[in-house]
């Protein structure tokens, strides 16, 4: 199994004063066992990588364009989001897929821009309940993994977070049995695309976890982490979460 990944995603919430939620994270991780991740919305990114400079904690961002640069107003590359000091990326998010129409197909670009500015794409997949309910989960993750990888990516960056949608933000999480079997899926597709290497891409669970579902979560079949939502915003919060992954 490859390395272990808490990683938060903060959406639309933080105003600089959130700075101190980071950095009391970091003193409370001076030497983790995991990796972990915070992802601030675009305007905290350098502010935060720079705070976090010398510490354990990774900054990433929440999206990124497909192009380098160019005419595209209101929109930021991957490059950009390393110049100002983030590690990762986190892309495919089920907000992005639903706020702006983002396909598979631009995922997949996004993920190759990614890669090339040498951010981590932490790629999001997950039906929706319609679908769960049609019996058609492991065909959507199917086929969103196919559409929205690329043939070509180092899968030493690569992390790859099962988020059903109907479970951010709602308190309602699959049953564990559920998620292994997404999760063994997820890396059984991996493997047979990319070869035994994928079996070291950290294959994420996001989706209300909360410090008290985290150690079982952490405890099911090729869960190697957790994207938080809401429990990442506060220092205490996500320190159960990290601390339940160690
Ligand atoms: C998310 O948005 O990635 C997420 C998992 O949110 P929450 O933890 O709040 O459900």
């Amino acid at each position: 199994m490859g390395r272990k990944l808490a990683a938060g995603n903060w959406k639309m919430n933080g105003l600089n004063a959130s700075l101190k939620e980071a950095q009391a994270l970091a003193e409370m991780f001076p030497a983790p066992k995991v990796d972990i991740l915070l992802c601030p919305p675009a305007t905290l990114v350098a502010s935060m990588a720079a705070a976090l400079a010398h510490t354990k904690i990774d900054v990433g961002g929440q999206d990124c364009h497909m192009k380098t640069s160019g005419a595209h107003t209101g929109d930021i590359s991957a490059e950009m989001l390393a110049d100002a000091g983030a590690d990762y990326v986190i892309l495919g998010h089920s907000e992005r897929r639903a706020d702006h129409g983002e396909t598979d197909a631009v995922v997949c670009e996004k993920t190759m821009a990614a890669v090339m500015a040498g951010l981590k794409p932490v790629v999001c997949v997950g039906e929706t309940l319609a679908q769960r309910e049609a019996g058609e989960t492991l065909e959507i993750i199917r086929h969103q993994l196919s559409a929205s990888l690329p043939d070509a990516v180092d899968l030493s960056k690569l992390v790859v977070a099962y988020e059903p949608v109907w479970a951010i933000g709602t308190g309602k999480i699959p049953t564990l049995e559920q998620i292994a079997e997404v999760h063994d899926d997820i890396r059984a597709t991996l493997t047979a695309r990319y070869g035994d290497t994928a079996n070291d891409v950290p294959l994420l669970y996001g989706g209300s976890v909360k410090p008290g579902n985290a150690a079982e979560i952490f405890a099911t079949s090729n869960v190697d982490g957790a994207l938080v939502g809401g429990a990442s915003l506060k220092a205490a919060d996500f320190a159960g979460i990290i601390t339940a992954l160690e």
